[in-house]
């Protein structure tokens, strides 16, 4: 068999507020060697203890727009008010050389990339049901009532779209979501690729 070094895949994480992706993601990156996370650009301004380069890039309006204008972003859309977007330059360059790039994202980019990356592997992460996932955004103390009610409207919406993604993982214990992510992961090493020569 040859050995022509495979390109890495696109993983695509979505989740509605509060179903738990981020700690998920930030699992899985420290457990799997070869995977790498995709650090977005952004317009929301950054929380306590977020700096520029690390969970996100923080720019402004009219930064992000001419990066649009430029095709600088693989996909981008407008979350919760704020402008996000991939950057396509690192995407490419990371899947080139054979890494795994974990893109936590909303169901609005997860549809572009798979749009324009139909080989994206892409995992839904929910709560086992709206009851709990509305416990958890009240439990976890960070919005009021309003922002929680536009959450759970939000997340019935993107549960809409479930049927696009491959897999979808219940977040009931957070470590068997994190090796659930893990061996979905771990099986992509076995996938065929179309556009690779095998034999
Ligand atoms: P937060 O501001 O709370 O970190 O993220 C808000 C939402 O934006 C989350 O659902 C997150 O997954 C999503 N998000 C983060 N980066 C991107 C991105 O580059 N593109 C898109 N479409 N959504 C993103």
């Amino acid at each position: 068999m040859k050995n022509t070094q495979n390109k890495g895949n696109i993983i695509v994480v979505s989740a509605p507020s509060g179903a738990g992706k981020t700690s998920i993601c930030d699992a899985t990156v420290k457990k799997c060697a070869n995977a790498v996370y995709s650090i977005s650009y952004t317009t929301r301004k950054p929380r306590i203890g977020e700096t520029d380069g690390n969970e996100y890039f923080f720019t402004d309006d009219v930064s992000f727009k001419k990066m649009v204008k430029a095709g600088k972003f693989a996909e981008w859309a407008k979350v919760h008010g704020h402008y996000y977007g991939t950057p396509k330059s690192f995407l490419e360059k990371t899947l080139n050389a054979g890494k795994n790039v974990i893109l936590d994202i909303d169901v609005q980019g997860g549809l572009k990339i798979k749009k324009h990356y139909p080989q994206a592997c892409m995992i839904f992460v929910m709560t086992p049901d709206l009851k709990t996932l509305e416990k958890r955004l009240t439990g976890r103390n960070k919005d009021s009532k309003e922002t929680i009610a536009i959450r759970m409207q939000n997340a019935k919406k993107e549960l809409k779209y479930l049927s696009k993604y491959n897999y979808l993982v219940i977040n009931d214990n957070l470590q068997d979501a994190i090796f659930s992510v893990n061996v979905i992961i771990e099986s992509l090493k076995y996938k065929i690729q179309k556009d690779k020569k095998y034999f």
